[in-house]
């Protein structure tokens, strides 16, 4: 017998078990009109980061050799961590290579054991293991729901709070209440931990985010912002007071044990800060094309991300499969990113869209989904 033997019967078991819940998940190159990417704004493939990125690679080489804190460290990571700082209005950034990275970093560094972590029950994964990896206790709230958050908050007693969410939800397209939670946090002495991923770029006078659109920003203690989505690179900034970024710099293992990203990811984030300030309209036109599509969907709310709750895996496979086949790339999102039985179609919209395609995918969408509601 051989000695992985019993282990590969055990995990194809868990893969027939998925398979057979509607769950296996496919790896699919893009095809079709985008409508399922996180590049809001079309940066990813904008000319001047291209431009901006190939000739840092020219400079600088592919690699950074090393972690920041041994040969890794380079001119072009600070600086544009320090313009980040500045267009979040904090005192320090700090970038990782990931915006999951960075969630474990901030969760995992600062909650110490005795401390209290409030978690919006929807937050994603990176946030959800960040907890996971602190020594501090958990408590979950249901979904954007003040009054419980206040519930909780009040009746704690012991240790440090800390309030984690997202600011726009990235299944759910929904956004959290953070002036409500600033007041909480100012009352019962929390630290409020934002995850910008999916507003950082497009909302706010500067498109620094939500935080910045609420007028949050004093309240918050620290914020991820993956540069990923909407910056069209990838990496994230936590950005906060210069001794909690200093801690993470210190302390956080994703960080301390994690090659430097590319240094040239650093020059196409500084060239998508550019645009983002030279070109507000582009974030103007993202907003005013998700808001027509929401029209035609009849969808309410008014992010660039819109849910279409399908209910069960296979309706929700099913719709996405017809809508690939007829041009355009959408996807179904199925437990667990998701609660189980709202398996949907997660459409994000895109600020280059045209309002042509937006009606003919709109009547696509109607017609989809009509079929797979009844079927
Ligand atoms: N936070 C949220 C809310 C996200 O949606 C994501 C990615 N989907 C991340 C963090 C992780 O960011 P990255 O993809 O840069 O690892």
């Amino acid at each position: 017998m051989r000695a992985t033997e019993a282990l590969e019967r055990r995990l194809r078991a868990t893969l027939e078990t998925r398979e057979q819940a509607g769950l296996r998940r496919v790896m699919r190159a893009p095809a079709g009109v985008d409508l399922s990417s996180n590049d809001y704004l079309g940066l990813a493939s904008h000319p001047l980061i291209k431009q901006r990125m190939a000739a840092a690679v020219c400079e600088e080489g592919c690699g950074s050799t090393g972690s920041r804190l041994l040969r890794g460290e380079r001119e072009c990571f600070s600086n544009v961590e320090r313009r980040f700082a500045r267009f979040k209005e904090t005192e320090r950034s700090l970038y990782f290579s990931s915006g999951y990275l960075a969630n474990l970093a901030v969760l995992g560094t600062i909650p110490e054991a005795g401390d209290v972590i409030f978690s919006d029950e929807r937050n994603h994964a990176s946030l959800i293991d960040g907890a996971r990896l602190s020594k501090a206790r958990r408590a979950i709230f249901p979904h954007n729901d003040v009054a419980e958050l206040a519930r909780l908050l009040r009746e704690e007693t012991g240790g440090q709070k800390f309030v984690v969410t997202e600011s726009l939800f990235g299944m759910d397209g929904d956004f959290a209440p953070l002036k409500e939670y600033a007041a909480l946090c100012r009352e019962t002495g929390a630290a409020l931990i934002v995850d910008e991923a999916h507003a950082v770029g497009i909302y706010g006078e500067r498109g620094s985010g939500w935080i910045e659109a609420c007028g949050a920003g004093d309240d918050v203690f620290v914020s991820i912002n993956t540069a990923g989505k909407a910056l069209g690179a990838a990496g994230a900034f936590a950005a906060g007071p210069e001794w909690a970024i200093e801690t993470l710099v210190q302390r956080a293992r994703p960080f301390v044990f994690s090659t430097a990203p590319p240094p040239a990811l650093a020059a196409a984030l500084e060239a998508s800060l550019d645009l983002i300030y030279a070109e507000p309209e582009r974030r103007q036109r993202l907003l005013a094309r998700a808001c027509c599509l929401r029209e035609k969907l009849g969808v309410e709310g008014r992010s660039q991300i819109i849910p279409i709750v399908l209910g069960s895996n296979e309706r929700a496979m099913a719709a996405a499969a017809e809508l690939q086949c007829r041009g355009f790339d959408v996807r179904a999102i199925r437990p667990p990113s998701v609660p189980d039985g709202t398996s949907r179609l997660r459409i994000s919209v895109h600020a280059d869209l045209t309002e042509e395609v937006l009606d003919q995918f709109a009547a696509a969408v109607t017609a989809v989904c009509s079929c797979a509601a009844s079927s």
